[in-house]
């Protein structure tokens, strides 16, 4: 690196758009001082910085960092009037962290930097408050301690305690300047003894060493966890800016404050200013949720002026950044400061709500609306409510900080919900007094989180929010005893492993666990969703087996039935008897018979599919699977067998014993008797069930597939049983017939899986025109309908130009696809050696859950081009599991298909990626 490199910039200079460069947070407080907002001067050290230092093995900072930082610090004392380490006027500053992507949290942060005995001295006699300066300098000593030295909280937090129980005090608050200069004297000793060394004094020592930290924590264990749990790849966020700002401090008597704000509520959406403060508090106060802030309505109050300054900063962010913040404010003597503005981070419910009426207002257009929402995100308005009608009363009350409800065992540290939860596969709510950042293994393993202490916008309610996963803060009712792994409620004590439900939308916790039911549609998605189809290329059907699902699919805006695999329709209990008399039949006839029984069966369920659907197309898959899939497990046929000839044994026995002793010649009476009781265990019965056993033994035996997913399955199945798939394609047109006979819009379309050569596909073609003739001439009508083909074998992407000939439609089957490109199987690789292909990022995906572009989607888009050189307009899908995954959705949009096909409570999801699919390709057609 050159030492002309720039570094630091000025937060006058930076470019507000470069987040890669300067973090989120920094290129923020750049733009917020460019446009004219109060922003306490100061200036960001590049994330370049933080690369080429953690890449040097010396861990010397780059060379001219510090160079850069001393003119930078300059121009800070030009500005304020104050000296760094001028025990006359210090200036102080803060060290903070900040990346491209927001983590909240899970970097370090060191206020009040610049602190040391004469600069202290100094800042005492410039404010006339040493309660106030020996507060900042035990919290300096503290934050650096831990942040920079390494000293474990619990060293500093003995000692704070000690002084406390000393002075009777209840609260930080109460502690006098005494008290705080004995806290920071013990503190001083606590990193001397730890570190071996004095606490450094010198401001740009101390300087320099924070900067190291900040970088540091870059690699640390927690940010390393949320990057791989968010997916953040360096190509999004590499390396952390450090900020260096100056201080202001909320905590300079009852005319100071902090808080946090957003601009519109990030539960419900509501616009209407939404946070919390503390009066004569500084920052790290609200957010580590230590003391319990007040609703920013308050303010109004307590503060008026304060309040409308408020007002006019929320609507210059909003106007400005058009998107909701979220934002850092510090009241100081009656002055007010943004010390931090980021993208507000607000469940499914609130983007949505936010979406509609920021458009409506004027703010964002239709485009951006759709565009501002993660499509997943959408699930979350999916999530279960507790059921209204279950009575039950809560056992406390705490803030509704992440809506949802959710029931599970309680647990009391993170450790502990990540080896209940993910490796034990258990419910688990965590229980903390509040959370702390390296908590955050335990809410991804959790189902929801609840915290005695802390408020909405504390470190557990802004994880659990973005997560989607239910939250319930500050539930002061609640005392932790998290060494004991219990609670207490009033008189009632819960205990590890006790079940409990919380509710993030309302802030209520109950013990026990109380049934949930489904969510409803907004009205306001409702609109949205209208939106995305105006915009989307892509139609979105659904995968769907029977008429509920269908129902399901419907409700969420579903033009289809993209696939309805028929095996589900087998497996029926009812059905299953009959289903197996028609695959152990020994002869054509007892086939036919048992295919006859299941021919009303399977027209009456296509039936209803078609009535649901109409006029939408309902496509429906041949039997798939292997049909010895159908049939009972060899080894438990085994042992029925083997305990079937143990009676048959005792049966034979007794008619054996009976002619020893003479029984056969007994009395009448008695003989009869005997008789009577011998024919309850005849052995011909007994024999006539093995026989039957047997035989199921030999067709299970014979059916049998040392890899039954490249095995006699699909099409492969039609073309040998061809009775099976006639029944099948009977059904269907039959179905097709009574309804378009009664008026009805049906649309049929038949799809054949596995198939990899045209003449299968011309094979099962031929019994489909066949049908087709035949069931003409019963019904004495026309039946319209389609024929397609699944494109799941490598093969047939290959031959779609001749399979395109006989196939109206292309549905790609993008699971067994994923298997066969990558010869992965589909059952076993997620459970044995992808976790660790993702890992050690030699697959940067689970293929499975994400279209593999590069290879899978080469082959699609091969077949695509193949199959419309032929067909021009061949009618292409997809309905693997791809098909509601956005980023798959994004690529299906540029590879041309028509449509995709999910199961139904991801029709929405794909809605809206399908629509930001259309719309990212028009963006990219501009350019
Ligand atoms: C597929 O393979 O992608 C598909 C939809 O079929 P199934 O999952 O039923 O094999
Ligand atoms: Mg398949």
């Amino acid at each position: 690196m050159s030492t002309q490199q720039k570094w630091a910039f000025a937060f006058e200079d930076g470019d507000g758009k470069n987040k890669k460069l300067l973090g989120g947070k920094g290129a923020n407080l750049c733009e917020m001082t460019q446009i004219g907002l109060n922003v306490p001067p100061g200036f960001v050290i590049s994330t370049e910085a933080c690369l080429a230092y953690l890449e040097d093995t010396s861990h010397a900072l780059p060379t001219g960092v510090m160079d850069q930082v001393r003119a930078e610090m300059t121009a800070l004392e030009q500005k304020t009037g104050k000296g760094f380490g001028n025990p006359e006027k210090p200036l102080l500053v803060s060290v903070r962290s900040g990346s491209a992507m927001s983590m909240p949290g899970m970097m370090d942060t060191i206020l009040n930097l610049g602190l040391n005995q004469d600069t202290l001295q100094g800042e005492i006699r410039a404010t006339g408050d040493a309660r106030f300066g020996y507060d900042a300098y035990r919290r300096f000593v503290q934050l650096f301690g831990k942040v920079a030295l390494g000293v474990p909280d619990e060293k500093f937090d003995h000692e704070f305690d000690e002084v406390k129980r000393a002075a009777h005090a209840k609260q930080d608050v109460d502690l006098s300047a005494a008290d705080l200069k004995d806290i920071s004297e013990r503190f001083l000793k606590v990193v001397e003894e730890f570190t071996g060394r004095p606490f450094p004094s010198d401001p740009y020592e101390q300087l320099e060493i924070a900067i190291k930290a900040v970088f540091n924590s870059w690699s640390g264990k927690r940010a390393v966890d949320y990057r791989t749990q968010f997916k953040i790849t360096p190509d999004m966020a590499n390396g952390t800016a450090v900020n260096v700002c100056t201080m202001v401090f909320g905590n300079r008597g009852d005319d100071s404050a902090t808080g946090v704000g957003f601009t519109r509520n990030p539960g419900t959406g509501e616009n209407k200013l939404y946070g919390e403060y503390l009066v004569n508090a500084q920052g790290e106060d609200v957010v580590a949720g230590i003391r319990t802030p007040k609703p920013l309505d308050r303010l109004r109050v307590e503060m008026p002026q304060m309040a409308k300054e408020l007002d006019e900063l929320r609507d210059k962010l909003e106007t400005h950044y058009k998107e909701v913040q979220d934002f850092e404010f510090t009241i100081e003597r009656g002055q007010l400061y943004c010390l931090q503005t980021r993208n507000g981070k607000m469940n499914a419910t609130a983007l949505v709500r936010t979406s509609v009426e920021m458009e409506q207002e004027g703010l964002i257009t239709k485009d951006q609306a759709l565009l501002r929402i993660d499509p997943t995100a959408l699930e979350q308005m999916l999530f279960p409510r507790l059921d209204p009608s279950f009575k039950a009363e809560a056992v406390a009350t705490g803030l509704p900080a992440s809506p949802g409800a959710a029931s599970g065992i309680a647990v009391f540290d993170a450790d502990r919900a990540e080896q209940m939860g993910r490796d034990l596969g258990q419910k688990v709510i965590l229980v903390r007094e509040e959370t702390k950042p390296e908590d955050i293994h335990g809410f991804f393993a959790a189902q929801g989180i609840l915290t005695s202490r802390g408020g909405k916008t504390s470190h557990a309610a802004v994880v659990a929010r973005g997560m989607g996963k239910p939250c319930v803060a500050g539930a002061e009712g609640i005392s932790v005893d998290v060494s004991r792994r219990e609670a207490m409620v009033g008189d009632t004590q819960f205990k590890e492993g006790d079940t409990i439900t919380i509710d993030g939308s309302n802030g209520r916790v109950y013990l026990g666990a109380i049934p949930t039911v489904e969510p409803e549609f907004t009205e306001e998605l409702s609109v949205l969703l209208s939106w995305a189809d105006e915009k989307a290329r892509l139609k979105v059907m659904a995968n769907a087996d029977t008429p509920d699902d269908a129902r399901t699919a419907l409700k969420y805006g579903a033009v289809g039935i993209g696939l309805a695999r028929t095996e589900r329709m087998f497996n029926d209990v009812d059905r299953l008897p009959t289903v197996i008399e028609m695959i152990v039949a020994e002869t054509p006839e007892t086939r036919q018979a048992a295919l006859d029984k299941l021919l009303p069966l399977q027209r009456e369920d296509f039936r209803q599919l078609f009535e649901v659907m109409a006029p939408h197309p309902v496509t429906i898959r041949l039997l798939d699977p292997p049909i010895h899939e159908f049939l009972p497990d060899e080894h438990q046929l085994e042992q029925e067998i083997a305990d079937l000839r143990g009676l048959a044994q005792s049966t034979r026995g007794m008619t054996a014993l009976a002619g020893a002793m003479g029984l056969l010649h007994a009395p009448e009476e008695t003989r009869r008797e005997f008789d009577a009781l011998r024919r309850t265990l005849d052995p011909m019965l007994v024999e006539d069930a093995i026989a039957k056993k047997e035989a199921m033994l030999r067709k299970v035996r014979v059916l049998y597939e040392t890899n039954p997913m490249l095995g006699h399955r699909g099409v492969r199945l039609g073309i040998t049983f061809p009775e099976i798939y006639q029944m099948q394609i009977r059904a269907i047109l039959e179905a097709a017939a009574e309804c378009q006979k009664a008026g009805m819009d049906a649309h049929p379309q038949i799809k054949v899986p596995q198939v990899c050569t045209a003449q299968e596909l011309l094979k099962v073609k031929a019994y489909v025109d066949e049908l087709h003739q035949l069931v003409q001439a019963d019904y004495g009508f026309p039946v319209k309908f389609k024929f397609g083909t699944m494109i799941e074998v490598v093969r047939a992407c290959m031959r779609a130009e001749s399979l395109a000939e006989e196939a109206e439609f292309f549905s790609f089957g993008t699971n067994d696809l994923t298997q066969a490109a990558f010869s992965f199987s589909r059952e076993d690789a997620e459970n044995k050696f992808l976790p660790l292909y993702n890992q050690s990022n030699i697959l940067h995906d689970n293929p499975f859950e994400v279209l593999d572009v590069k290879g899978v989607g080469k082959l699609m888009e091969l077949a695509v081009e193949w199959g419309r050189k032929v067909k021009p307009d061949l009618h292409v899908g997809i309905c693997g599991e791809h098909g509601g995954h956005p980023a798959s959705i994004a690529f299906c949009d540029q590879a041309g298909l028509d449509y995709v096909s999910c199961s139904g409570p991801r029709v929405p999801v794909a809605r809206l990626a399908a629509a930001q699919a259309a719309l990212q390709q028009a963006g990219r057609k501009d350019l």
